[in-house]
Parts: structure tokens; sequence; C-alpha cells
């Protein structure tokens, strides 16, 4: 008989050090002692950053850089094995793995600085390395607990397309390989601990699947498997009404639907991966927020339904690192085609568009993306209408990066009249400037944007607002199997 299965993922802090290993590995064995259970873990909080930097320097020529940073990781995770296994001979062979990984990353960072080249290729390979080194710790620290366990590469369990550094799941290759993979170990009683945020291509090229991406890659497993729930273990209670750490009075929301996840997560809120939650909408698969350093609280439950609630306003959330990006002059009025031109360069670039807003006059496409996807769109931009630019058709290509993204988000605002009204009326009273507003047709957002330094005040005024600090009863929609 096949018991229900979990699939439980833990971010860079709930595997921070050897002590919140430890508690990560009590939370695994207590699930799996009555589910299936497969864990997802992250690197270790920090590290990825900094394997990307020692990327980049070697890139720019600096030979010396990553092999001290690879020095400080072996320090850092040698020692939390010492504190996490006792077991003499799991330790050596665990340290064996240890040691494999770091030896490619040397040869990864050095072969980097001798070309003066980082392709997006060798990048993941390189920022992948933590998830790689975290895994074989918390596989260890279960088996200390008396339990099965295998550390596995997610290279030989999700597959993706090659779109490195934001790779995109093949499904039905990922089922197969799973079935592969990990099935045989979870019949055989043994709990696989597997890397987060990346995968590998059917030619077997490792890939990564964004920042952040490990949430991604527990949904990808849940969907995948099957699985009767996710849980994402993280460090705060839940999906917040704001980020805690701009808004004081956040407070945890009990249930929340996908859409709402999703949108928020869209709109910034670093608790999800943007795109956890596109596997298992299909699927139903309910998703929980939990807080591994208060395991005996609940955590939100991401449903397909929601819970109403009054004021229809559910949650907001701030994006910071974006930019505005406008495309315009008088001259594009004749230009039919510009809409169109903009958006398949921005696609080409693979850009994601957080916001589109286009003045009647139709001097201006305005529009953001993601800081990081910015200088590339620009300079497709400037490509694509050389021409145009030359001969004065469009007059400027310009980007702003002092802006961020507010978003009111909540399905019941469909049909609430008055939330508008009452945000902007909210911002007015702080003297906080709209730059642009857009509001989804489907009404369970409505998003605008303010100068960078504005962003915190625009949050707390409109928190205070809709009242988000109130209490919100949890409803009778239950909780994870791992506390029944
Ligand atoms: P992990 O390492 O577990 O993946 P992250 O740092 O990626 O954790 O995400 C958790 C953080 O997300 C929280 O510490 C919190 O500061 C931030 N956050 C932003 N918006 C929200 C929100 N609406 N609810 C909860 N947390 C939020
Ligand atoms: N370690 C990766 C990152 O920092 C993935 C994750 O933590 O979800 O982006
Ligand atoms: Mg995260």
């Amino acid at each position: 008989m096949k018991r229900r299965l979990q699939v439980m993922k833990f971010g860079g802090t709930s595997v921070g050090d050897a002590s919140c290993m430890a508690r990560t590995a009590q939370i695994i064995a207590q699930a799996a002692r009555q589910n299936a259970c497969v864990a997802v873990v992250s690197a270790m909080s920090g590290v990825t950053n900094r394997l990307i930097e020692a990327a980049k320097r070697a890139g720019a020529g600096d030979g010396s850089h990553g092999a001290v940073v690879l020095d400080t990781l072996r320090k850092q995770h040698s020692d939390a094995l010492q504190a996490l296994v006792n077991d003499e001979s799991t330790r050596k062979s665990i340290l064996k793995q240890l040691d494999e990984a770091f030896a490619e990353g040397r040869r990864l960072l050095e072969g980097t600085a001798l070309l003066r080249e980082l392709t997006p290729r060798t990048l993941d390979a390189i920022s992948s390395l933590g998830e790689r080194l975290s895994a074989p710790l918390v596989s260890g620290a279960l088996r200390e607990l008396g339990l099965q366990s295998e550390a596995v590469e997610a290279t030989e369990v999700i597959v993706t397309d090659a779109f490195h550094g934001g790779a995109a799941p093949l499904m039905d290759a990922t089922r197969a390989a799973c079935h592969v993979r990990l099935w045989p170990l979870l019949d055989k009683g043994i709990v696989p601990v597997v890397t987060g945020f990346m995968g590998a291509t059917p030619e077997g090229i490792l890939t990564t699947l964004g920042r952040g991406g490990s949430d991604y890659s527990a949904t990808i497993l849940g969907a995948a498997m099957d699985a009767g729930e996710v849980i994402i273990w993280t460090d705060v209670d839940g999906v917040l009404t704001a980020d805690p750490r701009l808004v004081s009075e956040a407070r945890t929301i009990p249930v929340i639907s996908y859409r709402e996840a999703a949108e928020l997560a869209y709109f910034g809120a670093k608790v999800l991966h943007p795109k956890t939650l596109n596997p298992v909408m299909q699927a139903a698969i309910p998703v929980w927020i939990r807080n591994s350093f208060a395991p005996e609280r609940s955590g939100t439950m991401i449903t397909p339904k929601g819970q109403s609630i009054g004021g229809g306003v559910k949650a907001l959330t701030a994006i910071q690192d974006v930019a505005l990006i406008s495309v315009g002059g008088p001259g594009i009025v004749g230009l039919p085609d510009v809409v169109g031109r903009t958006f398949s360069t921005t696609s080409e670039v693979r850009a994601s568009v957080l916001l589109i807003s286009q003045s009647s006059s139709q001097n201006d496409i305005c529009f953001i993306v993601s800081a990081a996807d910015a200088q590339r769109t620009v300079e497709a931009l400037r490509k694509e209408f050389a021409q145009d630019l030359a001969h004065e058709k469009v007059e400027h290509i310009t980007v702003d990066t002092n802006i961020a993204i507010v978003a009111v988000v909540g399905e019941n605002m469909r049909g609430t009249p008055g939330v508008a009204g009452r945000t902007f009326n909210a911002l007015g009273r702080e003297n906080v400037n709209l730059i642009a507003i857009a509001q989804g047709s489907s009404e369970s957002n409505i998003s605008f944007v303010v100068e960078e330094k504005a962003m915190k005040t625009a949050l707390i005024a409109t928190h205070r607002e809709f009242k988000l600090d109130a209490a919100e009863p949890r409803s009778a929609a239950g909780s994870p199997a791992a506390t029944k």
C-alpha cells in the first residue's frame, strides 16, 4: 500500500547551520514516520550569493578569490558535518561526497578565470554547488536519527529545458525520472534528500530554475509524484499580510488561494518563488508555508479556493529590484507595430514584464521588468528600434531604476468598490507620488508604481487603511498531515 506522500522543502535559513539542520532533520523524521516523505533542501543561507560573487570575479579574471571562497565553504560544511554526524564511516563517506563537489567547483572557477569568460551554463554549475553541499549533510543528520536516507542530486530527477539561469521543467520527463530514481527509494523506506534549485536538460547538462528556485523544485516534484501536499518550511510563520521586514504590524494569513499567493509571489513576496504554484494548480495539491523554527504553529495553507474576508484586500507586497523602461516620443504615433515589436523583443530575451502602461496619446509605452533583466532588454530594444531611432520615429528608450511596485492583492476585491480610491487616498495623505497604476482584469490585484524611497511609507499607509493587522479567524480548513 502506498502511503500519502509529502514533499517538504527547507530554505537557506532552515539549513543555515548545524543546529538548524538538526531541527530540520527532526521535522523530516517526524513526518517520515507517518508518511512517505521527500525532502528538498536549499544551500545554507548566504552560500549561493558567495558562489555567484566568486563566479563573477573569476569571469573578470580574478584567479584567487574563488579558491578562498571554496576554502571557507569547506570549513563551514565540514564543521557542520562534524557537529551533526557522530558515526565515523557515515562522516567519511559524506566528506568524500563534499570533496568531489569542491573539486568540481575548483576546476570550474579556475577554468572561468583562465578564459575570463563566465557562460550562463558555467554560472549554473557554480551557483548550484551550495545545494550539492547541504543535501548530503541533511541526509547524514537523518541517518544519525536512525532513518534510512540518501542525498539525491536533482539533475537526476528534474528534467528541464536548456534556459540557463531560469530553466522550465519538462514535466513528463521529470515524472519518468522520479519513477526511476525516487519511488524505488521510498518503496524501500529510504528518505530522499533532493538538492533544490537545479535540474538538468534531457542531455544531462545542469541547469538552475532561477534565484529562490528551491520552492519551485518542491512543487515540481510534488506534481510529478502526485504528492498529497507540499510543505515549504521557512523562517516566518507563513504568508503574511506584508513583508514583516517592512511592515512590523504584518500578521500571518491562515488560508490563501493559489491565485492570491501567486500574485503576491509575482510582485515580489520573497516567501514564494514566483513560479512555485504553477506545477500544483492543475492537480489542486495544497501547499503549506510553515516556520521551521516554530513547527508547532500551523502556518498558511494555499488552496485552490482561499477563504473570503470582509474588506476584500488580503495582503500587500512590494518589489524594489525593478526598472521602468519607456519607449517613446511623438513619432511613435504613426508606428502601429511599436507595441508588438516592443513585447516580442522582451519575450525574445525572456524578460518578465511585471506591469505595462501606455498613455492615451500613445507617446510612450512604459513597462516594468525586473532589474536583472533591464540591461539586456534595453540593449535588445535599441537594436530592434535602431533604424527608427536613427530616423527619430522613436525618440528615446530610457530606464529608471529608482522605482518600486506596490501591489494590493485579494480575490474578493472583485466586486468590492472603492479599493482603488481608498488606496489612493491613503497614499495622498502620506504625500506619496504615484508614477503609474495598473489593475489586472481579474481584479485580484491593483498595482502602482512609486518612487523607491516612498515604498515603505506606501506599504504602511495601505496596510493601516485596510486594517490588515486585525486578526483573522482560522477556518476549519485543516492542518498539514505532519502535525496531525
Ligand atoms: P527561504 O530561505 O526559506 O526560502 P526566503 O528568505 O526566500 O526564505 O523567504 C522568506 C522571507 O520572505 C521572510 O523571511 C520574509 O522576510 C520575506 N517575505 C516577504 N514578503 C512576505 C510575506 N508576504 N509573507 C511572509 N514572508 C515574506
Ligand atoms: N539557493 C538558491 C538561492 O539562493 C535557491 C533557493 O534558496 O531557493 O537562490
Ligand atoms: Mg526562498
